[in-house]
């Protein structure tokens, strides 16, 4: 019996749904050093105008876009090869992950984090409330 009000997790690999202890949502470590290292960089920029002018500068929008997006979160089966990923930054094990309850655990705990905001994971909770809407 399929349970409907399980979140479902596909691979990015296969494409296909990953069942409790088969895979896990990862992010990875060189795209995550890459996102902060060039918002740091941005932040450094922005502070030293503002000490120099007193006066907070303009971002032109080509700089902005210029910016590495969020680090993507993605579904991944250990028979896809998630341990061989060498830069795993951080994981999360599918099983965990299969209700709202899990899903407003897990945000919480990643709250914690000073990393959150550098990845997609309102993206996630989009997906969420998707998944749960298409079968109410
Ligand atoms: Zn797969």
């Amino acid at each position: 019996m399929t349970d409907t009000k399980r979140l479902v997790w596909n691979c990015e690999h296969c494409k296909k749904p990953i069942a409790d202890d088969e895979g896990a949502l990862i992010i990875r470590g060189r795209e995550m050093a890459k996102h902060e290292k060039a918002w740091a960089e941005h932040d450094r920029q922005q502070r030293a105008e503002l000490e120099a002018t007193g006066i907070p500068r303009m971002v032109p929008v080509h700089e902005l876009m210029a910016l590495p997006s969020r680090v993507e979160w993605r579904g991944r089966h250990v028979g896809c090869g998630l341990n061989s990923i060498g830069d795993v930054y951080y994981d999360i094990p599918v099983g965990s992950l299969r209700t709202y309850f899990h899903v407003v655990d897990w945000t919480a705990h990643l709250m914690e984090k000073g990393w959150l905001e550098s990845t997609d994971w309102q993206r996630v909770l989009r997906d969420v409330t998707a998944q749960m809407e298409a079968r109410s």
